[in-house]
Formats: C-alpha cells, structure tokens, sequence
C-alpha cells in the first residue's frame, strides 16, 4: 500500500486535526495555478496517467467534499484539463434514488469505483451519509434501515464501515486521495452574493444553499469528525484552502501528481517471451519486401 506524500495540508492521522485550526487561506509560498505553471501540472498529471493506464495495475480514486461554492465543480475541471478523458471519469452523488435506498450506503459509490489503469473522481462521495445526514438525522428514516436506530452509535459504524472499506481498496490496487475544500464561511457568503448579483452568474444560485448554510456549525463538526476518524496513510485527506480558487487548485494538483510519482509507476517492461515475439515480428517485418 502506498504512503501519503506530506504536505502542510495532510490531515493527521492520530485523530488530532482541528477545523478552527485549518486555515482557508494560502500557508505555502506555492505559486497559483496560472499560465506556465498549469500548464506543467496538466502535462505531468496528462503523462502519468499514460503511465498509470498501461501499466494497468492501479486505479487511483479522487474524493471531492466541500460546504457548497468552495469550488468543487471547477476544480475538478482545471485539474483534469489535459488528461485523457478515456483514462477519467467523473461521477456526482446527490440525494440517493429509490433504488439506491434499497442497498447499503456503500453500494452505489462501489459501483462507481474506477478501473485499474483509470483515475475515477468523485464529486461528493459515501462521505455524505456522515455529513448531510448526520446533519439532518431525519433523512435516515427514509433509509430503510432495520432494527432501533441508534444516534449515539450511527455514525461511529458508519466511520468503521467506511475505514475498512477504504483499506481493502488500497490493499488491492486502488490509491485514494481525498480532498476537503476548506471555504471560510465569510467567503462562501461573498461567492453566494455574487451569484445573486451577476445575471450569468444567476443559473448557480440555489435558495436551498442558504437555508444549508445555517447548520454551518454543525456541519463543521461532521467535518472534524469525519476527517480525523478517515485519514489514514492508504487514503489521506488533505484540508486544502479554498478561499483562493487558483492557490486551491494548484494544491489539489501537485497533490495527485506527488502521490502519483511516489508509487513508482513504470511502463511495463516486455517479457522474456514478449522479447522473442517481437524479435520474431520484427524479422518477418524485415523481410517483408
Ligand atoms: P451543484 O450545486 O454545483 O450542482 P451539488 O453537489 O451541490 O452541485 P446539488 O444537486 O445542489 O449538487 O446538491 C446535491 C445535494 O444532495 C447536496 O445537498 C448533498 O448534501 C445531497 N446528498 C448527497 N448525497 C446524499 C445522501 N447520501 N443522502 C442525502 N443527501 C445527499
Ligand atoms: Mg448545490
């Protein structure tokens, strides 16, 4: 299994990550993702996915979660700019449809899993039935649960389920990165401003956003919670500031691109047989007039 690189944004993993203590602005002197400088992210990211596709033995799974405005949608779009969509894919969770409530919370991100020689990405993820549920506790009614629920003891379970499930993925092949874009609260009520004053920027706004954003503490719990009870050196979360869209993204960037270079991906080298076979196909090549 692989080992998270380190980074000022790593989430620790002895249970001792403090929100209020996560900053929502730059720590680093690290450039934005601008000009020259992205361009180099996207064509080293773009070149390790050629490597990671034939080499064919790991997948790598991104986990996106974030208050709403943090970024998540854009950010996934400039990272993967560049990359091979045939090696990508994106899938977005939102509230679970008849079918999915028939199944396990886990059951409809595992169908989504990626392949291995793939990056698969998710926008929102099973972490959201330790965020918005626990949250809102009356959406578990709906989930068809058996038995007594019990609130003491749900969400712990749920953790539990969650860790071990993530390392079994690790453990076969599947490198995961998380990632929690850290918006301050005073910045996501600016972007929400600014969606209600600029007409293109209107299509984005959503009444139902504003009503979330009164469980900010709450939410913020969850958060802490969940971090420091999944962060894990096979499936790291990184806090990563969100209050500048450009810093955040060139983070999240060197993140993946780090992670990948550290598992030591290589082309496959032929076989002693392959070697024979293409002698053989050369020779015939050769002669071939
Ligand atoms: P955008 O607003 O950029 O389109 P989004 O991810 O916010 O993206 P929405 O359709 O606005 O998409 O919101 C999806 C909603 O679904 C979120 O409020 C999220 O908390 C909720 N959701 C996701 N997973 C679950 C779940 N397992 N149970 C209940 N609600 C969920
Ligand atoms: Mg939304």
């Amino acid at each position: 299994m692989f080992e998270a690189p380190e980074s000022p944004y790593l989430v620790a993993y002895d249970g001792s990550f403090k929100v209020s203590e996560a900053s929502t602005v730059a720590v680093t002197n690290g450039s934005p993702h601008k000009g020259e400088h992205r361009k180099l992210l996207t064509d080293h990211l773009n070149q390790l996915q050629r490597v990671l596709a034939a080499g064919d033995r790991h997948a790598v799974l991104l986990v996106f979660q974030a208050m709403d405005a943090a970024g998540k949608d854009s950010t996934i779009r400039a990272v993967m700019q560049g990359v091979d969509p045939s090696g990508c894919q994106v899938f977005s969770f939102k509230k679970p449809s008849s079918k999915e409530l028939d199944h396990d919370f886990l059951w409809r991100t595992t169908k989504c899993l990626p392949e291995r020689g793939r990056i698969g990405i998710f926008n929102r993820s099973h972490y959201e039935e330790v965020l918005v549920v626990r949250v809102h506790p009356q959406i578990l009614a709906s989930q068809k649960l058996p038995g007594e629920l019990n609130l003491e003891t749900i969400w712990d379970e749920r953790l539990h389920s969650i860790r071990e499930h993530e390392e079994h993925l690790a453990r076969n092949g599947t490198v995961i990165i998380k990632f929690w874009l850290n918006v301050s609260r005073e910045e996501q009520k600016r972007r929400f401003l600014a969606r209600l004053d600029d007409p293109d920027k209107n299509w984005k706004f959503e009444p139902r956003d504003v009503v979330e954003r009164r469980y900010w503490d709450d939410y913020m719990a969850a958060y802490e919670h969940l971090l420091n009870a999944t962060s894990r050196p096979w499936a790291p979360w990184y806090a990563i500031p969100a209050d500048n869209k450009r810093y955040m993204r060139a983070r999240v960037a060197e993140t993946i691109i780090e992670t990948l270079k550290s598992i030591g991906l290589r082309y496959p080298e032929p076989t002693d047989e392959e070697r024979r076979q293409f002698a053989e196909s050369r020779a015939e090549l050769e002669a071939d007039g």
